[in-house]
């Protein structure tokens, strides 16, 4: 029987195996195998830049431009001892427009999973787009191909995540793939409140975002399964 996975390409970087598509566009993947064999049946999905990380208009393209926001760890320790994994999903067309290479991108993603996991937070999966707009790949966000991918990958169902993100692409792509999404006010989040929807709940930061999840996830526990 034909195998319908398209080949991928591997890269190890320090302890962190990233995998690329290298017959049609797709995002880099980095997937914890712990995590995805744990059974967590929750996950708090999170852009990354101006949610987990300031963001940086000229983008992120050395160490020194990864500044960890004030509460975001915080924000995703609380997820992780309620059980929820952490997913990472995050836009990353300084690649496409030939700013940084994809090995270069892999390379201070896993800087910043170092960062999260000396304080106490493991990551389950990163999934960057490395490509422009032009590009028209099916990761893109607001396209939902990330967020599809990582919940495949770690059997997780929609209806049990919760979408963090700092911009209207964000939400989009989360309601795309039917996840119950929100806009935090870092990063860009203020200059994007305007273009939100009402039916989009609003938090100061990824702390606050962390908490209605866990909040909205206990609930439903104690009224049974949903
Ligand atoms: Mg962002
Ligand atoms: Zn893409």
């Amino acid at each position: 029987m034909r195998d319908h996975r398209a080949s991928q390409a591997s890269h190890r970087v320090g302890r962190t195996t990233w995998h690329a598509p290298v017959d049609r566009p797709g995002p880099l993947a980095s997937i914890s195998e712990t995590a995805s064999r744990s059974g967590a049946k929750h996950a708090l999905v999170c852009d990354r830049d101006g949610v987990i990380v300031e963001n940086r208009r000229g983008y992120i393209l050395r160490p020194r431009h990864l500044r960890l926001l004030p509460g975001a760890v915080g924000a995703l320790r609380l997820a992780r001892a309620f059980g929820a994994l952490i997913v990472i999903v995050s836009n990353q067309a300084a690649v496409g427009h030939g700013l940084l290479s994809e090995v270069g991108a892999m390379r201070l993603h896993t800087r910043l999973l170092g960062m999260l996991m000396r304080r106490g937070v493991d990551v389950a999966a990163s999934f960057l787009c490395p490509h422009a707009p032009r590009d028209r790949c099916p990761c893109r966000k607001p396209a939902s191909g990330m967020i599809e991918e990582a919940l495949s990958a770690l059997a997780l169902k929609p209806a049990d995540c919760f979408l963090v993100g700092d911009a209207l692409t964000d939400l989009m792509a989360g309601r795309a793939a039917d996840l119950r999404s929100g806009l935090v006010l870092t990063g860009r989040g203020h200059e994007q409140l305007a273009s939100v929807s009402e039916d989009h709940p609003v938090f100061a930061d990824l702390e606050a975002a962390a908490r209605f999840a866990v909040g909205l996830w206990t609930s439903r526990q104690v009224d049974g399964p949903v």
